[in-house]
Formats: C-alpha cells, structure tokens, sequence
C-alpha cells in the first residue's frame, strides 16, 4: 500500500498539539474538528481495525489538523486475534498506537492475548520505525520489561500512573504525556514535578470525560493541561504551550520538517 501524500508538518502556526486522543465514533471528525482552533493538532489513536481506519480517513479529510496512528489496544486484544491488518495499516499512518497491556481488561501473562498482541504491534514499530504510544495501567513493570527487548521509533507513555518505573521512564528517553487529570490529580501532580519537560506532553484522551472537572472532554483542554503543568514547573503558560508542542513535534519527528 503506497504512504498517502500528507504533508509531515506544512504550518508554523500551531499553538498547541492533543498528543493522544480517539475519534468517537471513529467516523466523526467534524465535531472535534470544530471543538478546537484551527491551529490544532490532534493525534488521534486508534484502538481496533476500525478506529485504526477511521484515523487514517480522518487524517485524509483534516491532512493539516490530524496525524493518524493505529493499533489494538489493550481493552480489545481478547475480541481481535487477527493481527494481520496492522503492518498494512500502519503503512497509511504516522504511528503505531494505542498499544499496551492492561490487566483489568484480560490477562497479560505469558501466551495471553495481550502479550502476545504487544510485541507483535512491537515487531511492526521495529520494522517500520515509527512513532509508537503506550498504555500501562496496572501493568507498568511488565510493559518497561517488554518493551527494553524493541527497538522502536520515538516511544510515548500515554497517561503514566507510576512513579517507581519513571526513573526508567526518563533514563530511556521515552516521552510521557499528561490529561486533564492533572489538573485534580495529586498524584500526576507529583509525577509532573519529577518529568523531564523537555520530554513531556499533553493529550486530552478524548472521548474521556473528567468528572471532577464538571464531565468536560475534547481536545480543547489540552491548553489547560499546558497550563497546569507551568504551575507545576514555574514556567509561563505560553512557555509551557510552547515547549510541549516542540517536544510533541519532536517525538512525531516532524521538527526539522516543513
Ligand atoms: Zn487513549
């Protein structure tokens, strides 16, 4: 399948990037479209065959808003065993996401579905040396684990909880991306203190809605997660804007490009 003809990085304008959000329903781009300036850029993930898709077309009708990835998350890795459209897939999109292991779906020891799903998604990212974004939850260990024995392209720790792998975390380069939950969560408070800013990003991870912040969701909190974080660091929030869209450029390698 030929790489579709989307321009890596063509504005200077951009003000700030949702690095890790899905479409729901996967076909409808238009309302997040309007939910959001026009200088925004949204990841968005897919999580089976069809989100996958639904990114990828997303990505042709918004070229300029959206970077598409795909992959089987966690949550679906029992309901699909054929893997076989991934590789393919991935071909059309600029990463490989969201992937992971998460307990509280199903099990993750040896020979389970989402083991074995994890490294062979793992295998594709070595192939094709792309981008790649991780879901942990309750499975931090083992995912730092697997994942040392791939060599991948950029690698992001969506929504990390745990501060005993972020040593690890940091020491490898990964990058680790904060929700709106920040803004209420003592915890990713303390997570955000001990980050690396250079190699922190934000996402929305809409269509999850934030209880504590009166059930709001969408890419456009991604501003106020910039925010929190300034707070956190004693940084500007224009700066904090500023340093997170650079580093999530840097990580979807489109820094030197455009
Ligand atoms: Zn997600």
């Amino acid at each position: 399948m030929e790489r579709p003809e989307i321009p890596l990085w063509p504005r200077r304008d951009v003000r700030f990037i949702d690095s890790h959000m899905h479409l729901d329903p996967p076909e409808d781009i238009s309302g997040v479209a309007r939910s959001v300036s026009s200088e925004a850029v949204l990841v968005v993930c897919g999580v089976d065959r069809r989100t996958s898709e639904g990114a990828v077309a997303a990505s042709a009708a918004y070229p300029w808003t959206v970077y598409p990835f795909v992959g089987l998350h966690p949550s679906e890795a029992e309901k699909d065993k054929d893997l076989s459209w991934i590789a393919p897939m991935l071909e059309l999109a600029k990463g490989l996401g969201e992937i992971g292991l998460d307990p509280s779906y199903s099990p993750t020891g040896e020979g389970s579905a989402q083991l074995n799903a994890f490294r062979f998604q793992l295998q594709a990212a070595e192939a094709a040396r792309v981008p790649v974004q991780v879901h942990s939850r309750g499975a931090e260990a083992q995912v730092m684990e697997v994942l040392g024995s791939f060599r991948t392209g950029p690698l992001l720790m969506h929504w990390l909880e745990s501060e005993d792998v972020l040593p690890a975390v940091v020491r490898r380069g990964y990058f680790v991306s904060f929700s709106p939950a920040l803004l209420y969560s003592k915890k990713l408070q303390r997570l955000a203190r001990r980050c690396d800013p250079a190699f922190t990003l934000v996402e929305s991870d809409s269509p999850v809605a934030y209880a504590p912040l009166g059930g709001v969701h969408g890419p456009a909190l991604v501003p106020s997660v910039a925010f929190g974080l300034a707070e956190i660091w004693g940084i500007s929030p224009v700066e904090a804007i500023s340093v997170t869209s650079a580093n999530a450029l840097r990580y979807l390698g489109a820094d030197s490009k455009g």
